[in-house]
C-alpha cells in the first residue's frame, strides 16, 4: 500500500472541492490513524472524467477509477444529487446542471426551476432525498462503493445564507427549517455525505490500514 515518508498511508480525493476535503479529514482521520487525504491540488494534474453513468454510484466509480489510473494513489470520489419524488427522481444525477446554467448564478437558477416545476405540487406530494455515493478504488483493483441519504421535502420558497445548491429549498425529515439555515457541523450529522463518508470509513480502514 502506498506510503508516505513517515510510514503513514496516503489516499486522494478526487475532487476539487476544499470544502468536501475538508470533511473527509475531519470524519477518517479520528478513524483511520496515520491517514493523509491528499487533494487533487496535491497530485500531477489531469482532465477529469465526464461524469456519464445514469446512477451516482457509477459517476463516483468513473471519477474514483480516473484519479488511481493516473496516480497510482488510493482514490475516493463522491457524487450526490436531490432526488424529488413529483419529478419522478430528477434532477438526480443531473442536479448539478438541471437548469442548464453554469457559473455563479447555477444554484439560484436550478433552484427557481424546481419551485417553477413544483409551482402546483401540494405538501404531502413535495417529498425529496439527497444521495450520495462514495467510491474507493485502489491500485490492486480492488472497489467499494458506500450510500447515503438524507430524507425531507421541498419548501415553496428559499430560506437561509448558508450551504449550497438546493439547501435553502430541503427541510430534513423532522426538522423546520432549510439545511441552509442549520449549523455546518448540524448537516453533516445527518446529511447524505455525511452518512456515506461514515459508511465508508470502517472499509478505509480495513482495506488501507
Ligand atoms: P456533486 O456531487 O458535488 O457534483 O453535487 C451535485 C449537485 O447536487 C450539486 O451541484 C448540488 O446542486 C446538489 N447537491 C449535492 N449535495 C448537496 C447538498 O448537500 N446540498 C445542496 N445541494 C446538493
Amino acid at each position: 500500500m502506498s506510503e508516505d515518508a513517515t510510514g503513514g498511508t496516503r489516499v486522494v480525493l478526487a475532487s476539487n472541492n476544499a470544502k468536501k476535503l475538508a470533511e473527509l479529514q475531519r470524519i477518517l482521520a479520528p478513524l483511520v490513524p496515520g491517514l493523509t487525504v491528499l487533494g487533487l491540488a496535491d497530485v500531477a494534474s489531469y482532465d477529469e472524467p465526464a461524469e456519464t453513468d445514469p446512477t451516482f454510484a457509477g459517476n463516483a466509480l468513473i471519477k474514483a477509477r480516473a484519479c488511481v489510473e493516473v496516480t497510482g494513489l488510493p482514490a475516493l470520489a463522491d457524487d450526490s444529487g436531490l432526488c424529488i419524488d413529483a419529478l419522478n427522481g430528477m434532477p438526480g444525477v443531473l442536479s448539478a446542471r438541471w437548469s442548464g446554467i453554469s457559473g455563479a448564478d447555477k444554484d439560484r437558477a436550478n433552484n427557481d426551476l424546481v419551485l417553477s416545476q413544483l409551482s402546483d405540487v401540494p405538501d404531502v406530494r413535495r417529498t425529496a432525498r439527497f444521495v450520495c455515493a462514495v467510491a474507493l478504488c485502489l491500485p490492486d483493483g480492488t472497489e467499494v462503493v458506500e450510500h447515503g441519504e438524507m430524507p425531507g421535502r421541498i419548501l415553496h420558497a428559499p430560506f437561509g445564507g448558508g450551504g449550497f445548491g438546493y439547501d435553502p429549498l430541503f427541510a430534513a425529515t423532522g426538522y423546520d427549517v432549510s439545511t441552509a439555515e442549520l449549523e455546518p457541523a448540524e448537516k453533516d450529522r445527518i446529511s447524505h455525505r455525511g452518512h456515506a463518508l461514515g459508511a465508508i470509513a470502517p472499509r478505509v480502514a480495513s482495506l488501507l490500514a
